[in-house]
């Protein structure tokens, strides 16, 4: 890597609204202090741009905000320059992004949830700072993750957001083998999920209303799968020997799905919720007081917990690129966000590798 040459000027992609892709040429920037300059290898879609920035810049609306910027916030890639007081990282390293820079200073990006960051500071890449969709992306060194030769670049991009979002609600209720895990609505983080709750033992049982999701759930190791039709409560309640199962992760973000969540959790049973928006509505005594329940709600993840969900998904050996169902070259960007907001696909990742 010693004598790689950077380009002065590269492809981009911004997410003007209207349901567009713009394609442009930009500069390729400098690392600064404590940044690096990564040649971007793989950068995958989540639904948070589709419901933000690609329909509609919804911070018009009290959403998120959206400054004019490269996009994509789940970024991999390899380090091919380095900035003036950087240590650990190298020219050729790879590694992955977590999605957002804190501000370093508050109370929790000393913790490494640079996520709940609340100082003027915190910029997500391809949210307020130039993000992954492009062939070099400038990332600060207190985002950068190594990645281990076992994985992916396209596994990094994965962990980037998605995995890190499940491993974090998952942690949260604390699951191990002693556990049956009830995971409802498999979209990515769903199959992240699921992927991740049998990889620390447990046993998972999968539920969705698309018939494709729940056989891709069976695919990745769920060890049971229900449509997630008027009788699912009844059959997971038969599953479980009346007795319920001891975690329920919402990965739906549906009133339904939350409520049948409490529904199925047994007596002193955990319950997450990780899909976003909507609502949800439910009696406390029964479904919560009465089980002696603790539901939480959580939100991606630390910098520090992606860092041991590297580690884990090395050692146990998983690829969670294994979720990916469409791939497309950078320059395809527009036609991988248009068969992504279709609702049809599993994860969809633009991989920089690919001509
Ligand atoms: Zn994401
Ligand atoms: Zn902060």
């Amino acid at each position: 890597m010693g004598n790689y040459e950077v380009p002065k000027k590269m492809l981009g992609m911004k997410l003007p609204g209207g349901a567009k892709v713009e394609a442009g040429e930009y500069d390729v920037p400098k690392p600064g202090k404590g940044q690096v300059l990564l040649k971007m290898k793989a950068a995958s879609l989540c639904g948070s741009d589709l419901k933000y920035i690609y329909y509609e810049h919804t911070d018009k609306t009290g959403g998120a905000r959206y400054d004019d910027v490269i996009a994509g916030h789940e970024p991999s890639g390899q380090v091919v320059q380095v900035g003036d007081g950087v240590l650990d990282f190298k020219e050729g390293d790879r590694v992955v992004v977590y999605h957002i820079q804190g501000c370093g200073y508050c109370d929790e990006c000393k913790k490494g949830y640079f996520i709940n960051c609340q100082q003027p500071e915190r910029r997500a890449y391809g949210w307020q700072r130039d993000g992954a969709l492009a062939e070099y992306m400038l990332a600060d060194v207190s985002t950068c993750i190594h990645l281990p030769d076992f994985l992916t670049y396209e596994d990094g991009a994965m962990i980037a957001c998605g995995f890190g979002t499940a491993y974090q609600g998952l942690l949260r209720a604390n699951v191990s083998g002693r556990d049956r895990v009830l995971v409802m609505g498999l979209g990515p983080v769903g199959q992240a999920a699921v992927i991740l709750a049998k990889a620390m033992g447990a046993e998972v049982v999968g539920v969705d209303i698309s018939q494709e999701r729940i056989d891709m759930a069976s695919k990745v190791g769920a060890d049971a799968v229900f449509m997630g039709d008027d009788m699912v409560v009844e059959k997971v309640m038969e599953y479980t020997d009346g007795k319920g199962v001891e975690v329920a992760v919402d990965c739906s973000g549906s009133a339904v799905g939350r409520h049948r969540c409490l529904e199925v959790a047994r007596m002193w049973g955990n319950v997450v919720f990780l899909g976003e928006q909507g609502t949800v509505n439910f009696e406390p005594s029964p479904l919560l007081l009465h089980k002696n329940l603790t539901l939480h709600g959580s939100w991606v993840t630390s910098v520090g917990n992606m860092e041991r969900l590297v580690e884990f998904l090395d050692r146990k050996k998983i690829h969670p690129s294994q979720i990916i169902t469409h791939r497309y070259p950078l320059r395809e960007t527009e036609e991988a966000y248009r068969i992504f907001a279709t609702g049809k696909t599993g994860k969809v990742c633009v991989n920089m590798e690919l001509e």
